[in-house]
């Protein structure tokens, strides 16, 4: 389920706003405080949870985790090298664990436009853009044309 704002929370700082990958969090200009602007397309990935120095962003977790009526609290602290997860459950009952976090330094992961362009004839091959370099996983498998096995759904059906 969607993030929201508690706006009493928030200091406007905009942290949620730059690590948003679907661009759903904003200033609001009259309030100066965050809001979850479209809640539709919000794909639940938490990043604006952990980035909040706030605690400000809540959400409804996932059911698998947390069944209706808890309280998901997630907090990032790098300087502890995890992340902690607060849940409270209706009955009152919380749940506490940690996860690792990854080590990379904030801010020394490379965005889209600083890669050099892919090489000329990239768009016919297998690959994705830069790999395999940068997956560091060796050459990839590639499947040709004559590998594929032809799928005739008359005759599955008659069978
Ligand atoms: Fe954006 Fe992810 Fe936060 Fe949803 S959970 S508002 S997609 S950062
Ligand atoms: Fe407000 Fe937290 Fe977003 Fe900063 S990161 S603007 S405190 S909700």
């Amino acid at each position: 389920m969607p993030t929201f704002v508690y706006m009493t929370a928030c200091d406007g700082c905009g942290h949620c706003v730059d690590i948003c990958p679907s661009d759903i969090m904003h200033i609001d200009p009259v309030t100066r405080r965050a809001v979850n602007i479209e809640p539709n397309f919000c794909w639940e990935c938490y990043s604006c949870v952990k980035a909040c120095p706030q605690n400000a962003i809540d959400d409804r977790g996932y059911s698998d985790f947390a069944p209706m009526g808890h309280k998901v609290r997630v907090l990032r602290e790098p300087e502890k090298g995890f992340i902690s997860w607060r849940l409270k459950f209706r009955d009152g009952r919380e749940k506490n664990f940690v996860s690792p976090i990854r080590t990379t330094p904030w801010g020394s992961i490379q965005g889209p436009a600083e890669y050099e362009l892919p090489p000329e004839g990239m768009a016919e091959s297998q690959k994705l853009a830069h790999e395999p370099e940068h997956l560091k996983a060796g050459d990839l498998r590639t499947i040709t044309k004559d590998k594929f096995i032809k799928y005739e759904l008359e005759e599955q059906h008659a069978a």
